[in-house]
């Protein structure tokens, strides 16, 4: 069975897939396996731009975790998208070196819920699950995932409202 955890970049993708590494789970972080598809360097975002349908039917499909803000686009059998609240989104892309229109673009794509609805498109009717690490220890959302994909949490999905925070941007 093969797991994806996607999100906006910040919202603890790595984090979250290290835990679980040192928990024994196998754990592919996607980052390093785009190098061939990339098309073009944006530098200005300091952005990859990726072949992400080439890329995907490439990938050959493992048994274990796929981490990375692609991963709903492979084919997992579960997936889960991590959020976080835009303030906090914002304060956690700050202490990286990014550029401030990279930052605004990240935070508002959370607002959007941008990448929950790729995902629901990519795997409509399969188990995806929205878990929001705002108030989460990385320790805490590495106990919820391994719960779902033990299948002891249904899944779940579509309860966030960020639409708020949007003003931020303005
Ligand atoms: P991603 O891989 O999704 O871009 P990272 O795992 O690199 O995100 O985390 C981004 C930042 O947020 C890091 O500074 C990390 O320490 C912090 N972080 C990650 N997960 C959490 C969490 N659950 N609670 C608080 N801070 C977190
Ligand atoms: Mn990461």
């Amino acid at each position: 069975m093969m797991i994806g955890i996607t999100g906006t970049p910040g919202t603890g993708k790595s984090s979250v897939a290290d835990e679980l590494a040192c928990r024994g789970h196998r754990v592919v972080h996607l980052a390093g396996t785009v190098q061939r598809y990339v098309v073009e360097e944006d530098r200005c975002r300091q952005t990859l731009v990726v072949n992400v349908e080439g890329w995907a039917s490439e990938f050959k499909p493992i048994d274990g975790i796929v981490e990375g803000h692609l991963a709903h686009f492979l084919p997992c059998d579960r997936v889960v998208v991590l959020r976080c609240r835009p303030d906090v989104l914002r304060a956690r892309l700050s202490s990286r070196s990014y550029p401030r229109e990279k930052i605004a673009e990240n935070v508002e794509a959370e607002a959007l819920d941008v990448i929950l609805i790729e995902t629901l498109e990519m795997h409509p009717g399969d188990a995806i699950y929205e878990l929001d690490t705002t108030e989460r220890t990385v320790d805490a959302c590495a106990d919820v995932i391994e719960q779902f994909m033990q299948g002891n949490l249904p899944p779940s999905y579509g309860r966030i409202d960020w639409t708020d925070y949007l003003v931020l941007d303005t």
